[in-house]
Parts: structure tokens; C-alpha cells; sequence
């Protein structure tokens, strides 16, 4: 099977009704090796038709089915005898179109409910007969369309959850994508697996084997050109890369001077000379460059604007100094794509920086992104496959003006020093008290405030690092993660010791919103 043909042999297709959690949906689907991509509403039929999907799933909305204008889909889609499942706005679509009622709830659900099901049904075998779910609804059906069963119910919600088995048609009010909703990956797997009948051909290592089948067919003996930030995506980029194609590569590293502690020289390790890669690495240590660029720059979006045009201009020296190559590489991956609006219906939103924007100063014929497809834990479970060492393939999140936007005013070389060495010590202290993976993203800032202390008997007029920790479900929103008390003191300790120029720690603990997670 070619990877054209696994990517299509099994898809599932989520129709995107603008809903907050969509991307989680197809998530939830490939985590039951089902492969699944997202189409706005408006994508016509045929083009769904010539998908042949074995599933469709239509999405939450914030829109309310019986009002006009409201985002709609064609009745012949629940006639083409593919298994559709309806969430939330979708499931109250599904009712509407054929036949059902929906209108104004009496009482609006919102948040952990306790739903009766009805197990005999084939998506909530093997779900507890009451199970708690995750509601988000001001509208409901009120009467199910004719021919449909109703499957499910709370308290206030008669229809929360209606199927017609004959033709393979579920809906359901609630968020099965969600982790709130306890069962809901089992229902999916269900409705992949077991309504859909989905076999489960999605793997990472069938997924690097024929990337790399394909890579070697489409470059042949060209050359590719790749800008390394050392992140998770690139990283994993140039790893498969690599294995197709070997030094045809030339991967352009960037050191800006704004990386996390050590990290310039872990990239090296794993990509230079001594690494098992084989490619061409060329480390470009443009640290004072930044630091001249930066210096006496306090606002933040002139700050990211510098990094970011900085970055260009050094990756064309090197560029030039290549010549001209085939292909760049770029670690797009599908939420880029997503958000972009190329994929699903929420997109508009924002546009992404590795998409579209295509560096016009690179001499190359053709643009390859073989990670186009992957969600970000798929390009995780790919870069263990290929043999990118753990601790760089779970990287945490961190921005692209690194750390130029952790250090709150203007940056420094000495500022850099104080915020990558408190910064090493707090994750040290994290992975030492076996939270490393449990707290979703943790970082150290550095405040802009000096204040004065004492130390040794001496009065101390130092900068204040602030500790960042926060968890989220659905990355929508975050809140400051409970770290220890014990584990914050030590940190706090080994930072003001270790650290010269710190004589204060604060911790954060506002959420997003209304704060952000970075600082800047
Ligand atoms: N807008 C619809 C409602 O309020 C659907 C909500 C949803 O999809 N989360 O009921």
C-alpha cells in the first residue's frame, strides 16, 4: 500500500461546523488508528463522495440549526448509506434535516452531566449505563426524527443521544471528543471501529515507512534545503528527511542566542557530525547579531518582529551560499494547515506563519512539508520512530522569539543568562518531583522589576524571575498548574543561591483568560 492509499483506505471525514473542539474530534479518531482530516460545511457533496469516506462526523457549532443562515448541509448526505455521526450541533442538524424538532432548551446544559444510555446500542457498548459527559448547549431536540430511536437521556434533556441503526445514523448532544465526557473515547472507537467498520490501518511506522517511499520518489537526486529551529516539528522534519534522502539534506540551524539552556549544542548533538543522522548541518551562531539588534528594544511585537526578520536574513546568507536547491522543507503540520483555513471551517481565525507565507528569497522550484498530515502527537510518536532522542521530541511548546519574549523589557546577554539558568534549574526540580509529565507547559520569565534584598548581610538590588505552570484540556484555555509548595521552595532556593542577579521569585498564578500563557 502506498501512502497515498493508506491515507485514504480507511478515512473518516469531520464536517466542520465552526465548533471549538473540532481538531480534538479527528484527534480522538486517529488515536483509534482510524485516519481523519477535517472539511468545512461548505465542501460540496461530490467531493465527499470522491473521498469515500468509511465515516462521517458532523462537528459543534455555535449557531443554532432552525435560525436561517444558519451553516447547513445537504439532506443526501445521510442517504449515501455512510455512517454518519452527528455532536452537538451536529447531532442537532441531523434531526432538523430529517424530520426531528429542535428549538431553545428550557435548561441550557453546561458542563459535566450524567447521562443515561442505553447500552444496547452499538455506539455505547460497553459505556456504563449512566455516564458522565461533557454538555455545552443553550438549544436541544425536543423530539427525534421519525424512524430514529432515542438512546440516551439526562434530566434535562430528553433526546440526548438518538440513532437510526437501520441506516447507520447516531446523534448525540454531548462532546464524546472531549476528556470530560469519561466514555467518550470509547464511543468513538466504537463508531470508527465498530459502525464504521474501520480496521485500523493507521500506524506511525507504516506512516514513516511510506513518507519515506514517498520523499525518495518525488526529490529523486535534487536537493533540500531545511530551517532547523531545534523545535519538535523541524527536529522530526529533518529526521525523516534524513532517512530518505540522506545528504541531499542540508538542514540551516539557527542559533539566535534565545534557546533554552544547552539547547543549540543538544540540536548539534543530534543532528551535527557526531549525530546518527546523515545529513549537511550548518550551525550559524547569530547570537551576537540578535543581542545588537535587540539592545535598548522594550515592546514586545517590535521585539518579535526583529527575531523574526533576523531569522530570515541569516538563513538567506546561508542560503545564498548554497545556491539553488530543489525543495525547501518546512515542519508545517495540521493544525497549521487547519488554521490556516485550507482544512476546516474554525480557520479563518488566524494565519499561520509556516503556511501560505513562503520565503520568497530561497532560490528552490518546490515546496515539500512531509508532515502535512500529522497532528502534533503523531509527529512526536514519528520522531521516536525515526530515532530522534525523547527529550527533543518532548520538547515543550516553545515560541518562535524564544526566549526574547520570556525576558519582559529589554533583552540582554546577561538577562539570558539569568533566565535560561533559572529556567534549567525549575525544570530540573519539576522532572526531579516526577511532575514533568503530568504539568501541561512550565517555563521561567524574567521580570522587568529589580527590588532590593539581602543577601549575606549585603543589601541586594536584583531581578525578580517569575515561574510559569499551567495545565489545559482543550487548549482553548489554561490554568496555573498546583505545583507543590516543597517543589517551589526548593526551586525558589537553588534559583536565588545559583543564580547571580535573582534575589526574588514570584510565582503566576493567573489563567488564560485573561492572561496568555507566555508573557509577551
Ligand atoms: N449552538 C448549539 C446549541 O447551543 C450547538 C452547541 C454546540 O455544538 N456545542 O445548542
Amino acid at each position: 500500500m502506498d501512502r497515498k492509499e493508506m491515507l485514504s483506505a480507511e478515512k473518516v471525514i469531520v464536517i466542520d461546523f465552526g465548533g471549538q473542539y473540532n481538531q480534538l474530534v479527528a484527534r480522538r479518531v486517529r488515536e483509534c488508528n482510524v485516519y481523519c482530516e477535517i472539511y468545512s460545511y461548505k465542501t460540496d457533496i461530490e467531493q465527499i463522495k470522491a473521498m469515500n469516506p468509511k465515516g462521517i462526523i458532523l462537528t459543534g457549532g455555535p449557531n443554532s440549526c432552525y435560525e436561517e443562515n444558519a451553516p447547513t448541509y445537504q439532506k443526501e448526505l445521510f442517504e449515501l448509506g455512510i455512517p454518519v455521526l452527528g455532536l452537538c450541533y451536529g447531532a442537532q442538524l441531523m434531526m432538523f434535516l430529517l424530520g426531528g424538532r429542535v428549538e431553545k432548551a428550557p435548561v441550557r446544559e453546561y458542563g459535566k452531566i450524567q447521562v443515561a444510555v442505553d447500552t444496547s446500542s452499538a455506539l455505547f457498548s460497553d459505556v456504563s449505563e449512566t455516564t458522565v459527559c461533557w454538555m455545552s448547549h443553550n438549544d436541544y431536540i425536543s423530539q427525534a426524527a421519525p424512524g430514529f430511536t432515542v438512546s440516551a437521556h439526562t434530566a434535562d434533556c430528553p433526546v440526548a443521544a438518538a440513532e437510526c441503526a437501520a441506516k447507520r445514523l447516531y446523534a448525540i448532544q454531548f462532546h464524546p471528543e472531549v476528556l470530560h465526557t469519561v466514555e467518550g473515547t470509547k464511543m468513538l472507537y466504537n463508531f470508527v471501529r465498530g459502525v464504521c467498520g474501520c480496521a485500523g490501518t493507521w500506524k506511525m511506522d507504516s506512516f514513516v515507512e511510506e513518507s519515506v517511499r514517498q520523499i525518495r520518489e518525488k526529490v529523486g537526486d535534487g536537493k533540500v534545503l531545511l530551517a532547523l529551529s531545534g523545535g519538535v516539528d523541524s527536529s522530526v522534519a529533518a529526521g525523516l528527511l534524513s532517512r530518505a534522502i540522506g545528504n541531499q539534506l542540508t538542514c540551516v540551524f539557527v542559533d539566535h542566542g534565545l534557546l533554552r539552556k544547552d539547547e543549540g549544542d543538544e540540536v548539534e548533538a543530534v543532528f551535527g557530525r557526531d549525530g546518527g543522522f546523515d545529513l549537511n548541518f550548518i550551525r550559524v551562531n547569530a547570537q551576537k547579531r540578535y543581542y545588537a539588534k535587540l539592545a535598548g528594544v522594550t515592546e514586545p511585537e517590535r521585539k518579535r518582529k526583529i527575531i523574526g526578520e533576523e531569522f530570515i536574513r541569516v538563513f538567506e546568507e546561508e542560503a545564498k551560499k548554497i545556491g539553488a536547491v530543489d525543495f525547501l522543507a518546512q515542519g508545517t503540520i495540521y493544525p497549521d494547515v487547519v488554521e490556516s483555513g485550507l482544512g476546516g471551517e474554525s480557520a479563518v481565525i488566524k494565519s499561520h506563519h509556516n503556511v501560505g507565507g513562503l520565503p520568497d528569497f530561497v532560490d528552490f522550484k518546490e515546496i515539500i512539508e512531509p508532515l502535512r498530515d500529522l497532528f502534533k502527537d503523531e509527529v512526536r510518536k514519528a520522531g521516536l520512530e525515526l530515532g530522534i532522542p525523547e527529550k527533543l521530541v518532548y520538547r515543550q511548546p516553545f515560541p518562535g522569539p524564544g526566549l526574547g519574549i520570556r525576558i519582559i523589557g529589554e533583552v540582554t546577554a546577561e538577562k539570558v543568562r539569568i533566565v535560561q539558568d533559572a529556567d534549567a534549574i525549575y525544570r530540573e526540580e519539576i522532572a526531579k518531583a516526577g511532575l514533568d509529565r503530568s504539568i501541561g507547559q512550565y517555563f521561567a520569565a524574567l521580570t522587568n522589576m529589580r527590588s532590593v534584598g539581602v543577601m549575606g548581610d549585603e543589601r541586594t538590588y536584583d531581578y525578580a524571575v517569575a515561574l510559569r505552570a499551567v495545565n489545559t484540556v482543550d487548549f482553548m484555555t489554561a490554568e496555573s498548574a498546583q505545583v507543590p509548595w516543597e517543589v517551589l521552595q526548593v526551586v525558589m532556593s537553588r534559583i536565588i543561591n545559583e543564580v547571580r542577579g535573582v534575589n526574588r521569585v514570584f510565582y503566576d498564578l493567573t489563567s488564560k483568560p485573561p492572561g496568555t500563557i507566555e508573557f509577551e
